[in-house]
C-alpha cells in the first residue's frame, strides 16, 4: 500500500466531477461497513475529522440523506449519484468519505479492509413489527 504518498491535501471528486472536496489528514482506518446503508454502498471509507475535509466546489450539487434516527447524513452528488462522503452517527465529529473519489487511489492497493459490524445500527426502534400480521 502507498497510501502515504498521497500528498496533503487529498483531493476528492465525484463523477461528473461537480462536487470537489479536500481531506487534510492522510488515509488511513480504511473499512467498509455492514449496516443496512453501506452494506448497499459497498464503497472502502477514510475517516477524517469534519474540521479536515472542505467542500471545494459543487457545494449546491450536493444532496443529502438521512432515515430513521437522521443523525447520520449520506452526501451524494445529485447529478451523478456518487456517495462522496458522511457524517457518521457513531461519531457525528468525524467524516467517512469514499476513497474511490480520492485522486491518485489506486483501488488495487487495497488487499483487505476490514469490515465494521454495524448491522446494530440499521434500525433503531423500527416498525416494522406493527405491519406484520
Ligand atoms: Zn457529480
Amino acid at each position: 500500500m502507498r497510501f502515504n504518498d498521497l500528498e496533503l491535501p487529498l483531493k476528492g471528486s465525484c463523477h461528473c466531477g461537480l462536487v470537489q472536496f479536500q481531506v487534510n489528514t492522510s488515509l488511513k482506518d480504511l473499512r467498509r461497513c455492514n449496516c443496512s446503508i453501506c452494506s448497499r454502498k459497498g464503497f472502502v471509507m477514510g475517516s477524517a475529522p469534519v474540521d479536515l475535509l472542505k467542500i471545494i466546489s459543487g457545494q449546491k450539487f450536493i444532496s443529502t440523506y438521512q432515515w430513521n434516527t437522521n443523525i447520520a447524513e449520506h452526501y451524494f452528488c445529485k447529478i451523478c449519484g456518487i456517495n462522496t462522503h458522511h457524517k457518521r452517527r457513531s461519531n457525528p465529529n468525524e467524516y467517512g468519505y469514499n476513497i474511490a473519489c480520492i485522486e491518485g487511489f489506486k483501488m488495487s492497493w487495497i488487499e483487505n479492509a476490514p469490515y465494521v459490524d454495524n448491522t446494530k445500527m440499521s434500525l433503531v426502534n423500527s416498525n416494522k413489527d406493527k405491519f406484520k400480521k
